[in-house]
Formats: structure tokens, C-alpha cells, sequence
């Protein structure tokens, strides 16, 4: 791989992974890369992507520069392409995706943490999330121990459905009652691939895969999955031999 003109730090991950949420399913690379810019492009405001909290994120770059660094993302398994559809678009990997619920839910945190909570507020806008994050981050706000924000918990219950109310009546009590053990609720989100406080960005080797059908182990260079993954395609099932082997017989086949 040619030598990275650039770095990327945690925060570009969160941010750009912040801007893929508004887009993810929907767009490609170019229209994520336009987001960043913070772009006036007509589609872009059409979508309400200038809605999305990092729009502009990285306004002092070129598109080019931007387009390189979401290039980045997807050779680092935070965003995959599916080209399953008519145009190539934009998905979260599911690396990628665990660290955006832990990043947005720790995001509302500490927004509520900045708030004044004796002040009435709408909650509106938390109803409608993902229901996994909203869970994961009523299970942080009961971990602060912080009776203060039960005014915020009250105001919430009443316009949220009932298994979101219930996981916030359960909140509040822990709260009242000072309990110290964490409180775990049902269906909150669990990371697989990312530990709250450890770096989410992790340096690039070869993979060791297991080929299907001769059990073997097999090295999946950097320059394959480059190839593979900016191409949409699914890691290789097969090891290089077998491959060859399987290519022959196609071929065989063929000229029967
Ligand atoms: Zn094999």
C-alpha cells in the first residue's frame, strides 16, 4: 500500500461514522464525502443532510482529501460498500456500527451532563432512536448515580412507548435508592468489537482465515483486502490453491 499522506485520528472515526448515520443505506462515498465538506450540493440539502451534527466536520479539507480518508474507513472495516444494489452505496460494518451506538449514547450523556436540569425540557427528540442506544444510555445515566437528572427522566417517560417508560422507571429508581451495582436493562446494546476507553483504531497486518473447503489457515494480505473491500466484496472463502482448483474445473466445464 502506497505510503498514507494523512492521519485520522478517534475523533475523525466518531465524527465521520456521526455523518454515515445520515446517509448509511441511502448514499454513496461522494454523498458522505459532500456532508464532511459540508457542501450546498441540491440532493444533499434536499436529504436534510445539512441536519446531521457532523456536517462540515472537516471543512478545511478538499473533497479530494475528504473522499481519501472515507477511502480510509472502508479499507479499516468502519464502513463497507454494497453493491447489491443499482448504485454502490454506503453501510456500517458491524465494527463500525458498535462504536457509533457506544459514541452516540456517551454523545447524549454528556449533553445532559452540560444541561440545567431544574430547566423544563422537551424530550422529543429522544424518542424514535435506535431503541439499543437509547437502552445503553439509560443504563449511563443510572451508572453516574446522579439524582439530578430524574427531572429529565420524568419529563422523558411520559412521551417515550411503554418498553423505553418502563427502562426509565427502573432508571429513576436506581437513582432514588442510590443503588451502587450497575443497572443492566434488556436489549441495551452490547459491543463485541470496542471496549469504552480503548483505541478503536488499530494498526493494519494480514488476516488468517480458514479456507472452506480444505480446512486450511490462509493469509489475507493488506493488498487483498484493500482489493476486496473497496470492491464490496466479502472477505475470500477459499484459499489460493483451491481457488485455482476450482477455476480449472469451471473452466473444464466449459469446454466439455
Ligand atoms: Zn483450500
Amino acid at each position: 500500500m502506497a505510503d498514507q499522506a494523512f492521519t485520522v485520528t478517534e475523533d475523525d472515526v466518531r465524527a465521520m461514522l456521526l455523518a454515515a448515520d445520515s446517509i448509511a443505506g441511502q448514499a454513496g462515498r461522494n454523498m458522505l464525502a459532500k456532508v464532511l465538506k459540508g457542501s450546498r450540493d441540491k440532493k444533499l440539502l434536499a436529504l436534510g443532510l445539512d441536519n446531521s451534527p457532523a456536517y462540515g466536520y472537516f471543512r478545511m479539507l478538499t473533497l479530494d482529501q475528504i473522499t481519501e480518508r472515507v477511502d480510509w474507513m472502508i479499507l479499516n472495516d468502519f464502513l463497507a460498500i454494497d453493491r447489491n444494489r443499482d448504485m454502490p452505496l454506503l453501510v456500517f460494518t458491524d465494527r463500525g456500527w458498535d462504536i457509533h451506538i457506544e459514541n452516540m449514547s456517551e454523545l447524549l450523556l454528556k449533553q445532559w451532563e452540560t444541561w440545567d436540569k431544574t430547566v423544563p425540557t422537551d424530550m422529543t427528540y429522544l424518542k424514535d432512536r435506535n431503541r439499543s442506544m437509547i437502552l445503553l444510555f439509560l443504563e449511563k445515566v443510572a451508572h453516574t448515580g446522579d439524582a439530578r437528572y430524574i427531572p429529565l427522566l420524568q419529563q422523558w417517560a411520559p412521551l417515550d412507548y411503554r418498553k423505553v417508560r418502563e427502562a426509565i422507571g427502573k432508571v429513576i429508581d436506581h437513582l432514588e435508592k442510590g443503588h451502587s451495582e450497575p443497572l443492566m436493562l434488556e436489549g441495551a446494546h452490547r459491543s463485541f468489537y470496542c471496549t469504552p476507553g480503548e483505541p478503536i483504531i488499530e494498526p493494519r497486518g494480514s488476516e488468517r482465515l480458514k479456507c472452506w473447503e480444505c480446512g486450511k489457515r490462509f493469509e489475507w494480505t493488506v493488498e487483498e483486502q484493500d482489493k476486496f473491500r473497496m470492491r464490496g466484496w466479502n472477505p475470500p472463502k477459499r484459499c489460493e490453491s483451491c481457488r485455482e482448483q476450482r477455476q480449472k474445473q469451471r473452466e473444464a466445464w466449459l469446454w466439455e
